[in-house]
């Protein structure tokens, strides 16, 4: 679905990504890891066409998309659910959720609202409610629906389980796999490396901007190796 190869990417002169080789397989979750400042997010928003490649090239269902904008990708079924949630704070979920559908038919909007309500039952709840008061939580449940709006074939989360409560992340990762069954490929990125191995098939660990270990989810849950690389320990 998804291949980088030597891509290099970064802001302005500094270089954040070396060299990547990446593959995110159809209907497969690849877990991108890495200490704080590995580069996962650069890798994350580059994929998503927000950080500019210096090398090398993203191929997206075989076509090469390196210089397509963010919104040609969306468009391509590429959705994106950032670090940070980033929602529209003083607009409601509802509101949220139809910003998410804009390059989709109106009727297709409500029933992608009714699709992500019936996903998330507390997003109904707070339909109307400013998504600056929602829980972190909530605005993360949020944030995954306004991607799926814009019905994805690859799904990007950066950072699904930060600063949630652990009910939250429960709810967050059943969806996750939920989509996974129906057919969606993903890639992860996550701090908490124990959560994402509980749903990954794939894994790349990344340390300074480069891979420092790449394998299956299963070795990575047998090789300490590879939990002191994702930790930065190495
Ligand atoms: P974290 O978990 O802390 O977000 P990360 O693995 O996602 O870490 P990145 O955020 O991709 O890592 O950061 C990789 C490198 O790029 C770091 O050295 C960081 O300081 C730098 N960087 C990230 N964003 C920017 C930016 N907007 N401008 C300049 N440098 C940046």
């Amino acid at each position: 679905m998804l291949r980088l190869e030597s891509l290099s990417c970064g802001y302005g002169q500094m270089r954040a990504v070396h060299a990547l080789d990446l593959e995110a397989r159809t209907g497969r979750i690849t877990a991108l890891l890495g200490a704080n400042g590995a580069g996962k997010s650069s890798t994350i928003m580059c994929i998503a066409g927000h950080v500019d490649v210096f090398e090398g090239r993203v191929l997206y269902k075989e076509a090469a998309i390196t210089g397509w904008n963010p919104m040609q990708r969306v468009k391509a079924g590429i959705g994106l659910v950032p670090e940070g949630r980033r929602l529209f704070s003083s607009l409601s979920v509802r509101e949220n959720l139809v910003i998410g559908g804009y390059c989709r038919a109106k009727a297709d909007t409500a029933a992608g609202v009714d699709q992500v309500v019936q996903m998330f039952p507390r997003l109904g709840e707070r339909f109307h409610q400013r998504a600056g008061s929602l829980s972190g939580g909530e605005q993360q449940m949020l944030s995954i629906g306004r991607a799926l709006m814009s019905q994805p074939e690859l799904l990007l989360i950066d950072e699904l389980s930060l600063g949630l409560m652990p009910k939250a992340i429960d709810i967050c990762y059943a969806v996750i796999a939920d989509l996974k069954a129906k057919g969606m490929t993903i890639v992860l990125v996550e701090q908490s490396t124990q959560r994402a191995l509980e749903v990954a098939d794939d894994v790349t660990v990344l340390e300074s901007g480069a891979v420092v270990w790449r394998g299956s989810a299963q070795d990575a849950r047998e090789s300490t190796e590879m939990i002191d690389a994702s930790l930065g320990l190495t």
